[in-house]
C-alpha cells in the first residue's frame, strides 16, 4: 500500500475567473465593431507608430467607423506613469467611456492603468501600484488589438507600470482590468523586428516556468498543459526566425503566448515569479527589454533553487528536453543549459555582459530589491537578497 505521507500535496483550491472574449485569426479586427457599446466615446491608445506602418491602424479606424474617437499615441515600451497620466487627464476632459489598446503588452498594460486611474477619484493613482491593485474599486471598460505575442496581458488582469522619475517598475492586478475582448490576428505580427519576436517567445516561456517550475503538487493536468506550451515554444519559436512569413507559425506562437499567462495553467499550483520581480529592477535601472532581463535571471535562479525545485527540474529535464540518462544533478545542469541555449537561439542574450553590465549592476539591483522589500520571493518566499545576488552572479 502506498504510504500516504509520501504523496504530493493535492491540487490547491482555486477560484478561476477569466471573462475576456478572444477573437482569433486573420481579419478579426473588423469583428470588434459590434463589441464597442453604441454611442461610446472611445479613446484609441497605441505606441510609437508601428501600427501606422503595418496597416493595423487603418483596420482599427475602419472598425471604429461609427464612434467618436480620440487618439492617444506614444505609449512607450515599459509604459510610464508620467505618460499615462496625460491620457487620464484627456479621458476625464473628453468624457471617454471606452478604451481600445492597439499594440503590445506595453500599450495594453498602460491602458489597464488608465482604465483604473481614470476612476480613482481624487487619490494619487500611484497608490494603485503601491497596493498592487487591491485598492481599485472601478475601471473603465476596454478592449485590445494585440500586435506582439509575449505578455498575455491581452487575456489577463495584470499590468506593469514604470515611474521614470524614481526608476521604479511595479506590477498591479485586479479583476476589474480584464479586457472585455482581445483580437489576436497573427498576420499583424509579420512586421515585428526579430528582437521582439525573440523577446516574446522568451517572455512566454518564462511565464510558463514561473507557474510550473515550483515544488510539485499533484496536478498532472497543469503539468501537462505547461509542458505542452513549453514544447510548442521550443518547436515553433525558432521557426518564426527561419520562416518569418509562415502564418501558421505566427498563429501558434500567438495563441501559446496568450495561454501562457491567462490564468489557466496557474490555478491550483504554487507560483514563483522571482525571476520577473528581479527582472523588473533590471529594466527600471538599465532599460533592458523585459524578456532580456528574464533570460539573464532565470538560468541562475533555477541553479540557485535546485534543491527546492529538484523533483520538478528532473521532470522538466525528462519531459521537455528528453534528458533521462545520467545522474540527477547532471540532468538538472543539462536542462538549465538547454534553457539558456534556447534563449540565445531566439536571439536573446542571457548574460549581463551581453548588455554591457558588470558586477556593479548586481549590487544596484540587490539594493533596489532590498529597498522595495522584495526579499521574500519565490513560491516558498525564501528567495532573499543573497539568493537573488547568487542567481545574478551566475549570469555575469
Ligand atoms: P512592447 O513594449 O509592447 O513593444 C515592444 C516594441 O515592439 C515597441 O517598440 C513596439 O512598437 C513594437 N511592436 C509591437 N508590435 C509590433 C508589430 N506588430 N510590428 C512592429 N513592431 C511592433 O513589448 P511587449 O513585450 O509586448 O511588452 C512588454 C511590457 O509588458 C513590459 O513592460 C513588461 O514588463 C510587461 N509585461 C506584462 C505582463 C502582464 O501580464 N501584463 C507580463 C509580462 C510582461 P510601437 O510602440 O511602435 O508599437
Ligand atoms: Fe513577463
Amino acid at each position: 500500500m502506498a504510504a500516504p505521507f509520501n504523496r504530493e500535496p493535492a491540487l490547491l483550491n482555486f477560484d478561476f475567473y477569466n471573462p475576456t472574449q478572444i477573437l482569433f485569426g486573420k481579419g478579426q479586427i473588423a469583428a470588434i465593431t459590434p463589441l464597442i457599446p453604441a454611442g461610446a466615446r472611445v479613446m484609441m491608445l497605441y505606441g510609437g507608430g508601428s501600427i501606422k506602418r503595418n496597416g493595423v491602424y487603418d483596420e482599427v479606424k475602419a472598425a471604429l467607423g461609427g464612434h467618436a474617437v480620440v487618439e492617444f499615441p506614444g505609449i512607450e515600451p515599459n509604459p510610464q506613469y508620467e505618460t499615462l497620466m496625460k491620457a487620464v487627464e484627456i479621458v476625464k476632459a473628453e468624457r471617454i467611456d471606452f478604451l481600445l489598446a492597439v499594440g503590445g503588452g506595453s500599450v495594453i498594460d498602460g491602458t489597464k492603468f488608465i482604465a483604473a486611474a481614470a476612476l480613482f477619484g481624487d487619490a494619487d493613482p500611484w497608490l494603485i501600484l503601491e497596493k498592487g491593485g487591491r485598492n481599485i474599486a472601478a475601471a473603465l471598460p476596454f478592449g485590445s488589438v494585440l500586435t506582439l505575442p509575449a505578455t498575455g496581458s491581452e487575456m489577463n488582469s495584470a499590468s506593469v507600470i514604470t515611474r521614470a522619475a524614481t526608476q521604479e517598475k511595479r506590477p498591479f492586478a485586479n479583476r476589474l482590468v480584464f479586457p472585455k475582448f482581445s483580437v489576436l490576428d497573427p498576420s499583424t505580427t509579420f512586421t515585428l523586428p526579430l528582437r521582439q519576436v525573440g523577446n516574446g517567445v522568451v517572455d512566454a516561456f518564462v511565464h510558463v516556468m514561473e507557474q510550473y517550475m515550483t515544488h510539485p503538487v499533484n496536478a498532472p493536468v497543469q503539468d501537462r498543459w505547461a509542458e505542452g506550451l513549453l514544447l510548442t515554444l521550443i518547436e515553433e519559436g525558432p521557426k518564426t526566425l527561419s520562416e518569418p512569413d509562415n502564418l501558421d507559425v505566427r498563429a501558434n506562437i500567438m495563441w501559446t503566448a496568450t495561454m501562457a499567462l491567462n490564468g489557466v495553467i496557474g490555478v491550483g499550483v504554487p507560483q514563483d515569479w522571482s525571476t520577473h520581480m528581479i527582472g523588473h529592477e533590471l529594466t527600471a535601472l538599465y532599460h533592458l527589454d523585459h524578456a532580456q532581463t528574464l533570460a539573464v535571471v532565470l538560468p541562475g535562479m533555477l541553479t540557485v533553487r535546485r534543491e527546492a525545485k529538484r523533483a520538478k527540474l528532473l521532470q522538466y529535464a525528462a519531459r521537455v528536453w528528453g534528458l533521462v540518462e545520467g545522474d540527477e544533478d547532471g540532468r538538472i545542469d543539462a536542462a538549465i543549459e538547454r534553457t539558456r541555449a534556447f534563449f540565445e537561439q531566439m536571439g536573446v542574450k542571457t548574460r549581463l555582459s551581453g548588455y554591457g553590465l558588470d558586477a556593479g549592476a548586481i549590487d544596484a539591483v540587490v539594493n533596489r530589491l532590498e529597498a522595495h522589500k522584495l526579499v521574500k520571493l519565490g513560491e516558498h518566499r525564501d528567495v532573499d537578497a543573497a539568493a537573488s545576488r547568487a542567481a545574478l552572479q551566475l549570469s555575469l
